[in-house]
């Protein structure tokens, strides 16, 4: 189950945000995962190099996103303990393998892989008393993950990525089904420990080629190699917009001895990272002064501005006008901007490339990402919006595989300026999404990005500059703005 959830939007996800990406059972999900770059695809390969007797369940996943609705976790758990219940009736069972996200909240459940691991973990107490507690756990989380100490306890090996953009996300599959099969083999007991301390990091903060990051992951792969007895240690960015007691920046060790030198070990890491909030919380310069510097600096493209506060990978809308309206009033030649905006697609799929029309655009989900444009546009490409990632290890794959989906699709003129219409709301992770629609990346002078640093295994080798630029949006890197009600406190930034 794959969901990273920012409670501060409105809107809810439900089962048709899970069914528009990936919702997959039994041998669907195998076959639909096989071989990818997905976390599922490296444990799946595994898997079938150690002989295991897979017994598929189920795979949800949605685009980052608001809360979750409790149908989601209900239908997910009754499909689970029917196969846990089939596989005990069975052949018996050795070990079960989660895949996670960590940063899911549903309407009920604040912590919503605490949930998910207590529920799994229960059940298997229920039914076999003491013997189903000794039966491996494994899961593997993304680096934004809000770790809590349910899911601690009711995992027996916790894996996480350990870069950001997600280019290894296969990798922390592939060794949470490593350490599954040690202990299946072994039988050996295992603790999972946690330590966070009272800081969050907005997702900017959280790249793994800047700082604190650097640091902290260089710090957890030393641990690693000075203690035979960790499996492995997780350093958690966590994922600021999730108004819950357990947001923020976390630490977790697998270990086969003591639980208490355990969290030990973990302590200087959680002191660095408070030590470093500031740098962990980088501000972002007004639109119009980035625009001005950019114009005037004579730059060669292609150049990208850079919007965390429409940051789709965040869970933001994705139709956030900050970036265009800027482009119109400077304007700026040869541009491009993706608004993901279902109402101006369709309406372009309704006419012929080559018509001219009044197209209103962006600004429409919500009133924090800007207001709606209209303008005159002349209709350059229709297409159905599908592409494979030009980059197999795109951080996209991490999500959702190798097939996108941006639903119908537009491209239309106006001016200097391209704008990209999707359906679906799809993160600026991989060059295929411009390409497929007939724009060449490295021809254009300016491209607005809605993301704070997954974009980057993307765009960087393109791009000949970027810049960070503060539009209106959830996604800002600036979490004083943010409304929280049920945080822990003291925590930075917010008690500064
Ligand atoms: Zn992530």
């Amino acid at each position: 189950m794959v969901h990273e959830t920012h409670t501060f939007l409105a809107e809810t996800t439900g089962m048709a945000g899970f069914e528009a990406i990936l919702w997959e059972r039994g041998p669907d999900m195998l076959q639909r995962c096989a071989g990818d770059a997905s976390p599922m695809g490296g444990a799946l390969d595994v898997a079938a190099a150690r002989h295991w007797d897979v017994i598929p369940s189920r795979y949800g996943a949605a685009m980052p996103s608001g809360t979750v609705t409790d149908d989601i976790l209900e239908t997910w758990w009754a499909e689970v303990r029917s196969d846990l219940d089939v596989a005990l009736a069975g052949g018996g069972l050795d070990g079960v393998l989660l895949i996670l996200h960590g940063a899911m909240v549903f309407a009920s459940h604040a912590d919503g892989e605490g949930e998910v691991l207590r529920r799994v973990r229960g059940h298997l107490h229920e039914r076999l008393g003491t013997a189903g507690d000794l039966i491996p756990i494994a899961a593997d989380l993304d680096l934004h993950a809000n770790t809590s100490d349910v899911m601690a306890a009711n995992a027996s090996v916790l894996t996480a990525y350990r870069k950001n953009p997600h280019t290894d996300a296969r990798e922390a599959g592939m060794r949470a089904a490593q350490f599954l099969q040690r202990l299946m083999s072994s039988g050996e007991a295992t603790h999972v420990v946690r330590l966070a301390p009272p800081v969050i990091y907005s997702p900017k903060g959280t790249g793994t080629d800047t700082e604190p990051m650097i640091s902290l992951q260089r710090a957890a792969r030393r641990l690693e190699a000075e203690h035979p007895e960790f499996l492995e240690v997780c350093v958690l960015g966590g994922f600021a917009y999730a108004d819950i007691d357990c947001v923020g920046v976390s630490f977790l060790a697998t270990t086969t001895g003591e639980p208490s030198a355990a969290r030990d070990s973990l302590r200087p890491l959680a002191a660095e990272a408070l030590r470093r909030c500031d740098e962990g919380n980088p501000l972002d310069p007004p639109t119009d002064d980035v625009m001005r510097q950019v114009l005037a600096s004579g730059q060669q493209g292609p150049i990208g501005l850079i919007e965390p506060s429409d940051n789709i990978g965040g869970g933001t809308p994705g139709d956030g006008t900050g970036i265009l309206e800027a482009f119109l009033r400077f304007g700026v030649d040869n541009a491009v901007v993706i608004l993901n905006d279902p109402e101006a697609a369709k309406a372009c799929h309704a006419r012929s490339v080559g018509d001219r029309l009044r197209l209103p655009v962006g600004g429409k989900v919500d009133r924090f990402h800007g207001a709606t444009i209209t303008l005159e546009v002349k209709l350059e490409k229709l297409t159905d919006g599908r592409f494979d990632l030009e980059n197999e290890r795109s951080h996209l794959a991490s999500l959702i595989g190798r097939h996108v989906n941006m639903g119908p699709s537009a491209v239309v003129r106006a001016g200097g300026i391209r704008i990209l219409l999707t359906t679906h709301k799809t993160p600026p992770m991989d060059l295929g999404q411009l390409r497929s629609q007939g724009i060449v990346p490295e021809e254009l002078y300016i491209v607005g990005i809605k993301a704070a640093v997954s974009h980057k295994a993307a765009y960087d080798p393109v791009l000949t500059a970027s810049y960070y630029v503060d539009t209106p949006g959830l996604g800002s890197s600036d979490l004083r703005r943010f409304p929280y009600k049920h945080v822990r406190h003291p925590v930075r930034p917010l008690d500064d």
